[in-house]
């Protein structure tokens, strides 16, 4: 059995990195060229580290399903990236960001990493800048920044409402340079089915060709996976469609321990679900929460009258309101983090105030936000008495500035202006903070198998603030990887090239193909959307905003027989030789079938409310934060890594024990 050793460095905390960096082994300059890397998943976090490799000298493969490095679904990142650069002056440093994302993840996260992480969060942007990202900047021509929830400072880089895809433009032109001198190899439309060991050490791929269907055989020196997260297993989700969990899934499989699975973020803001035939729900970027306020009716029967559309939100004064997080939390108000957000409004909701059809939607309301911009707005271009029409216009056009693209969009999907009318808002499936575990190297419990990016487990603990997964991606790809690897290359300068017709490849390329030729021939009478579509609704109701022992348990045998009435009844149509998108996604559904069980499982065994993880029997009582999560740190301050052992159910548990020398552990408390 691995062992698990998080393989933290000795020595001060803010030292630890450098004083890591100075001692590790180096590959000189002529060795790296003798190596090769395989790099799967090409978002921000493999992106950057393909580039970063690729410039240090290495060969490197990288992998992607989609026809471009463009299309990860990083692209979607909307509101920023954070960096501890205090641009604004309000008091923002390392150890700040380091405070606020331990806090924020609920003091489940590895101190060191998350240290590390605030550490190299500045080199980030200078790099980005350098790479042409561009990024706001304020009226002096500076990098402007603004807050996301979970912290009291501004902090967060931004591009508009499309950080993301301008971060990932920057990391593609890193990698094309590489391409352009044959030192990336591109596989798009590759889909990585399998990882091969030989002698207990990742040493290549399975993927197949999604055009030809063919089935192909890369080795390496080291294997990386940046194949995102898995919040797909809800079905409806924010995430891009094509989000799988196929990758980490399969690595898990061959004795990558898996960890956190339960973690998830349900984000607060999101357009409400319109109906049953969605399979999508779109994001509207935490960044709102700055100027956007959050409330719902105060009195029931307004409720109501909303609900059935007999009443505007317009027509409520402010007296009838309840801006239940002011009132709830007057120390971050609406900038709460997102788990605290997210059961906020599932609680009004629950109570019978929601403010659409379905009872599932609270308002973000800009209107106050735009009059004192438009006064501040009149007061710099000198008008005296402007009119309100003038007020609002010009406050108009600030927050057409700062979230243009955002309201359009909305608009565009609910068919109401959000300037004139407050958005509605519910929560919805975000992103997953569980993932492959991995020690300090980002090196998973299989030796030369590497994890980055929202694959992995690491940095944020059982919650995520905003802003910090891009963070995290691109620290991963940028400023650790390149040198950790390096350290476990160091041994393999004399390697030579790793084989492919070896019994190791012949044997798992056996495993994929009798599978796809299974998924073709099977001919069942169900399409896999009817399977993904099931589970997705036992994961929301039993596994999502809140869960129970009793819905857990239940959730863990539903699975278990869908997962058995998908291997009997799955129909794939088309041939495994050709283009075949539902031969892809059976291959995808038949992994989180097998992930959703070990979710409930893993929820099952923390019997804790924490961050994203909100156990109903586990609440305060008593006292100021009455009603609020409930954390058990004597019994639970681990991470939960669990070895594959077959079925799910009988996956075994390890725990790496967290320690906390530099921050104190305390009840985290936005009021
Ligand atoms: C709508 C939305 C908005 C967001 N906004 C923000 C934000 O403002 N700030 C922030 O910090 N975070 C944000 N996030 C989170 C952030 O976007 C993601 O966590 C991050 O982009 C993940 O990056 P990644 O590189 O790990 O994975 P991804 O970008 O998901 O990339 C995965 C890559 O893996 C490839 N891949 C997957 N499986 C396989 C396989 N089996 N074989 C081959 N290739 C494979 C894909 O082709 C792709 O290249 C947002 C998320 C969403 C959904």
């Amino acid at each position: 059995m691995a062992t698990l050793d998080s393989k933290v460095p000795e020595g001060p905390i803010k030292d630890k990195w450098t004083n890591y960096k100075n001692h590790i082994e180096l590959v000189n300059p002529a060795n790296k060229r003798h190596i090769d890397v395989i790099v799967v998943g090409t978002g921000l976090a493999g992106g950057s580290a393909a580039a970063t490799l690729a410039e240090l000298g290495y060969n490197v493969k990288a992998f992607a399903y989609q026809d471009s490095p463009r299309r990860a679904h990083s692209i979607a990142a909307q509101g920023g990236i954070n960096a501890s650069k205090n641009y604004m002056g309000d008091g923002d440093s390392d150890y700040r960001l380091f405070y606020d994302t331990v806090k924020g993840g609920d003091y489940r996260s590895r101190e060191a990493n998350v240290y590390r992480l605030a550490e190299v969060s500045g080199n980030i942007i200078d790099q980005c800048v350098a790479q042409g990202v561009p990024f706001a900047r304020d009226y002096g021509g500076l990098l402007d920044n603004r807050s996301f929830g979970g912290v009291l400072v501004s902090r967060t880089f931004y591009a508009k409402g499309q950080t993301g895809q301008q971060l990932l433009l920057g990391a593609y032109s890193a990698m094309n340079r590489q391409i352009a001198r044959g030192k990336i190899e591109m596989f798009n439309r590759h889909e990585m089915l399998d990882v091969v060991k030989i002698d207990g050490k990742a040493r290549g791929i399975i993927a197949r060709n999604l055009i030809t269907g063919e089935l192909e055989r890369h080795s390496a020196h080291a294997v990386v996976i940046a194949t995102g997260g898995y919040g797909n297993v809800y079905f409806l989700s924010t995430n891009a469609m094509g989000s799988n969990v196929t990758a980490a899934w399969k690595v898990h499989k061959r004795g990558a321990f898996f960890a956190n699975p339960c973690f998830t973020q349900i984000h607060p803001t999101c357009i409400p679900r319109s109906g049953d035939y969605q399979s999508k729900l779109t994001l509207m970027s935490e960044s709102l929460r700055n100027d956007g306020r959050i409330w719902v009716p105060a009195k029931l029967e307004d409720a109501k009258a909303i609900q059935e559309g007999r009443l505007k939100p317009t027509q409520i004064p402010e007296e009838d309101r309840d801006y239940y997080l002011e009132r709830r939390y007057p120390a971050f108000g609406n900038l709460v983090p997102r788990d605290v957000a997210s059961r906020a409004a599932k609680e009004r909701c629950d109570a019978g105030y929601g403010v659409n059809a379905t009872g599932e939607a609270v308002y973000l309301d800009f209107a106050s936000a735009i009059e004192r911009y438009g006064k501040e707005q009149a007061k710099l271009k000198g008008l005296n008495n402007p009119s309100k029409e003038e007020i609002i216009k010009l406050g108009q056009d600030i927050i057409k500035a700062k979230y243009g693209n955002l309201f359009q969009m909305y608009e565009k999907i609910v068919a109401e202006n959000p300037y004139e009318t407050p958005m509605m808002i519910y929560p919805a499936t975000h992103y997953t903070m569980g993932g492959v575990w991995v020690d300090y190297n980002l090196m998973t419990t299989v030796p030369g198998l590497y994890c980055i990016g929202e694959a992995n487990f690491s940095d944020h603990g059982a919650n995520r603030l905003g802003a910090s997964a891009l963070m995290q991606g691109l620290a991963d790809g940028y400023f650790v990887l390149p040198y950790t690897i390096g350290d476990y290359l160091a041994d393999d300068i004399q390697t030579g090239k790793i084989p492919t017709n070896t019994p190791e490849f012949d044997a798992v390329e056996n495993e994929v193909k009798e599978r796809i030729e299974f998924f073709v021939n099977n001919k069942g009478s169900k399409s896999v959307d009817y399977f993904h579509k099931k589970l997705g609704k036992i994961m929301w109701d039993k596994v999502g905003m809140s869960r129970n022992e009793k819905g857990l348990k239940e959730a863990m045998a539903e699975i278990k027989a869908l997962r058995e009435e998908f291997w009997k009844d799955v129909n794939v149509p088309g041939n495994a030789n050709e283009m075949n998108a539902e031969l892809e996604k059976a291959g995808r559904v038949a992994d989180f079938l097998e992930l959703g069980e070990l979710f409930a499982k893993d929820a099952l065994t923390r019997n804790e409310s924490c961050g994203g993880h909100f156990r109903e029997e586990s609440v305060e009582l008593e006292g100021e934060q009455k009603g609020e999560a409930k954390r058990n740190d004597e019994e639970y301050a681990f991470v939960s890594a669990w070895e594959y052992k077959g079925e799910p159910a009988d996956a075994v548990l390890h725990k790496e024990h967290l320690e906390f020398n530099d921050i104190e552990l305390k009840q985290r408390s936005y009021k």
